[in-house]
């Protein structure tokens, strides 16, 4: 008796069992192998499931196995490699396979649709018309011309017959006959080529030669290179490379990290397929770029997060640029790295992997330094651009109009008078972030969260930046009924409406979630800002992503303060990426560029590191700390959390995990919890928290397995979900 083991797309971890259709024969299970996809009867629905193996038997008794219903491949989609990547995925991350497989196949193949090759309509012989006696349809030469063609090339487009004069007839009665079907002609990759790079300076030179140097293989490369110092420059000729050695190259990017302008660079210099995935792109589109991945169509595939698991013919390298983002870290869900994701993915495809940044992750760098990642750095500015100059602003004691002292607002003024343009940094958007009556002290709170509504003044709307909550600005106090109500602190509108007042002969841009909707807003603002007009951009954390505006020459932080007293273990860490990441977009070209950075405590540890130190220097500082403590990279976290609607079963659920789970957990590991979350009610649900710490991997991996075991047999109040997070972005 022959069994298909299942992977079906359901929470447990878990496989299942079943008899293969009625009417496959024995020669047929042999062959069939792992990744294909299968329909499946599941409870009283119909699923898609996956094909993990072929068993001689079952725990299950024969005669309660259901039959599947049809495999729906003729071989699997996905080559082994990338089916021993979810593999290990499911495993390390303990998540359920049947959901890590699910995410790498496009909607339509998930939903068990046929699958389809890109190409062209055409033709190719059966069975039966292959077995045909050449001569045999020697009364009808149309038809016999055909037969010829089909039998000496394989498949040929529609198109092609027509031009060689075979009609839709002639192919219509030969398909009658059962002698010809209608199949996909694939496209002809046609080679990639690229143009000449730049000529290089003599620190990408020296980067280059090693890393092209370095054997056929798996290799893990860091590339720490100051912001401008021409990272992008040599991931292109290290694609250049790999192209030419026929192989396809994956490059990561965070969430918003796709500019127009590196996308250009992209396209000018290659005469190449490039596939991008992007949360624009529609379902028919994102299949192509899926199967043109897959088929080996596509020389060069670009994406954020999810497209690490894209599938690749013959991969030959992956990057992973600004790989200290936390975009890479899914935060729900399956919840991956895909930075750390891509490391273990050319691990499996023998091929290198690039990791580029100029604020890298301690987490790469501790590898880096513990020598299992190859080390390339890049100290200085490429090309024409120097390194700003930082300076603390004291605004202690000075009088700030929406956040801006004068000082700040004298240093704008002059350049816009110079002709040049300022960034200004404000992580925080909306009007205010509070709403509070002046008369009773009421302040409007989100009713699903644990959090206040941020005034949008010019929707007239109070929001939730949490749950997505959205009411009327109040007119009154619902308490007091007071009209006296107050918008307290800062926020990037309160800011432009200020700036667009003092500086009313100036452009003022605000470049936020709020007010760069629609596909190509950031790419309109970007060529409006890159004609190099004077004026003064205004945003969020969105500005300061990999985009270059050469004409800005004066970066400042208005809230400097917000960053410096963060409660999770990583705060430093996120400081010094964020402020050297703004710092970087200033000076690019030409004239040296400045940095401004107000604060109430110029004193502070941190903000001293920022100007005195490079963020080099500081991350070795700030990862021998982490050495003492004991945190990440250096020992490991493990974080289950709850979410239910009681205010109480999260944690007695967590509380009876620990309890049953404390003695069976290995040397070295402590549990911290359960508590409730730092915003214990998100979007109407109560959080909490029980936190694993382990002094190494194994012993995390260990830990983890067993708190999952525990977990999926305690009883749980109904409505109560729990999580694992492995390696956790965010602690507190
Ligand atoms: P990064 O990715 O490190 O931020 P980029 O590759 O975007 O840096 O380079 C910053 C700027 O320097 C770009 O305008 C780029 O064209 C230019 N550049 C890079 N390498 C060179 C080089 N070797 N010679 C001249 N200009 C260069
Ligand atoms: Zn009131
Ligand atoms: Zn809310």
């Amino acid at each position: 008796m022959s069994i298909l083991r299942l992977a079906i797309p359901s929470p447990l971890r878990r496989s299942f069992d079943y008899l293969p259709p009625a009417g496959t024969c024995e020669a047929q299970l042999h062959s069939l192998q792992p990744g294909l996809r299968v329909r499946v009867p599941f409870g009283r629905r119909e699923v898609i499931g996956y094909l993990l193996a072929v068993k001689l038997d079952s725990d299950v008794p024969e005669k309660s196995l259901k039959t599947a219903l049809a495999i729906l491949d003729p071989a699997p989609l996905v080559n082994p490699r990338l089916l021993q990547l979810c593999y290990w995925a499911a495993h390390y991350y303990h998540h359920p396979l049947s959901e890590v497989l699910a995410a790498i196949f496009p909607k339509r193949l998930r939903e068990g649709k046929a699958h389809q090759s890109l190409g062209s309509a055409g033709w190719q012989l059966t069975t039966h018309g292959l077995g045909l006696a050449p001569d045999a349809l020697a009364r009808s030469p149309r038809q016999a011309q055909t037969l010829a063609s089909l039998r000496t090339q394989g498949t040929v487009a529609t198109v092609q017959l027509k031009d060689q004069g075979i009609s839709s007839t002639v192919l219509r009665s030969l398909r009658d006959k059962g002698l010809i079907e209608e199949t996909m002609v694939p496209l002809q990759a046609e080679p990639a080529s690229s143009a000449q790079g730049l000529s290089l300076n003599p620190e990408q030179a020296v980067a280059i030669n090693e890393l092209l140097k370095t054997p056929a293989g798996f290799v893990c490369h860091l590339l720490e290179g100051v912001t401008g110092s021409g990272k992008t420059e040599i991931y292109l000729q290290l694609i250049a490379d790999c192209l030419q050695r026929g192989k396809q190259a994956l490059v990561l990017i965070p969430e918003i990290g796709l500019t127009p302008q590196t996308l250009n660079r992209f396209e000018q210099r290659f005469s190449a397929n490039i596939v991008v995935f992007h949360s624009g792109l529609g379902e028919a589109q994102r299949y192509r770029a899926w199967e043109a991945a897959r088929d080996g169509s596509a020389h060069i595939v670009i994406g954020t997060r999810s497209a690490i698991f894209t599938p690749l013919r013959k991969p030959g390298l992956i990057i992973v640029d600004e790989e200290h983002d936390s975009s890479y870290k899914q935060q729900d869900g399956f919840r991956y790295n895909a930075r750390d994701v891509a490391v273990k993915r050319a691990q499996l495809e023998a091929c290198p992997v690039l990791l580029g940044s100029a604020t890298p992750s301690l987490e790469s760098l501790h590898n880096t330094l513990a020598g299992r990642y190859r080390h390339h750095r890049l100290t200085q500015r490429a090309g024409s651009g120097r390194m700003p100059t930082i300076e603390a602003l004291d605004v202690r004691r000075q009088a700030l109009q929406a956040g801006l002292s004068t000082g700040l607002l004298d240093a704008i003024k002059d350049r816009l008078e110079s002709g040049q343009q300022s960034l200004l940094f404000l992580n925080r958007r909306g009007y205010a972030p509070t709403l509070q009556c002046h008369d009773c002290g009421w302040i409007a709170e989100c009713m699903a969260c644990d959090a206040r509504l941020t005034v949008h003044r010019r929707l007239r709307r109070l929001r939730c930046h949490h749950c997505g909550a959205s009411r009327a600005l109040p007119r009154q106090c619902p308490h007091c009924h007071s009209n006296n109500l107050l918008a307290a602190g800062l926020g990037t509108e309160q800011t432009e409406e200020f700036l667009r007042e003092q500086f009313s002969r100036w452009p003022v841009f605000r470049v936020d979630s709020d007010s760069m909707q629609g596909k190509t807003a950031m790419q309109d603002l970007i060529t409006e800002i890159n004609k190099g007009e004077p004026c003064i951009l205004l945003g969020t954390q969105m500005l300061t992503k990999g985009h270059h505006f050469p004409g800005v020459n004066l970066v400042a932080v208005i809230d400097t303060d917000a960053m410096l007293f963060s409660a999770d273990f990583r705060g430093e860490e996120r400081m010094a990426q964020l402020l050297t990441q703004v710092a970087g977009r200033a000076g690019r070209a030409g004239l040296p560029g400045s940095v401004i950075l107000q604060t109430h405590y110029p004193d502070h540890p941190a903000l001293q590191a920022m100007l005195h130190s490079s963020y080099a220097q500081q991350a070795r500082e700030q990862l021998s700390r982490r050495q003492a403590t004991g945190m990440p990279p250096v020992g490991q976290l493990v974080i289950l959390r709850t979410d239910c609607g009681d205010a109480q079963c999260g944690e007695l659920f967590l509380q009876n995990l620990r309890d049953q789970a404390a003695a069976d957990l290995p040397v070295g590991t402590a549990m911290i919890g359960p508590l409730p979350s730092p915003m214990q009610r998100r979007a109407g649900k109560f959080r909490s928290q029980l936190l694993l710490t382990a002094p190494n991997r194994k012993t995390a991996q260990a830990a983890a397995d067993i708190l999952v075991a525990i977990a999926e047999t305690l009883p749980a109040r109904r409505g109560l979900k729990w999580s694992i997070d492995i390696d956790p972005q965010d602690v507190f």
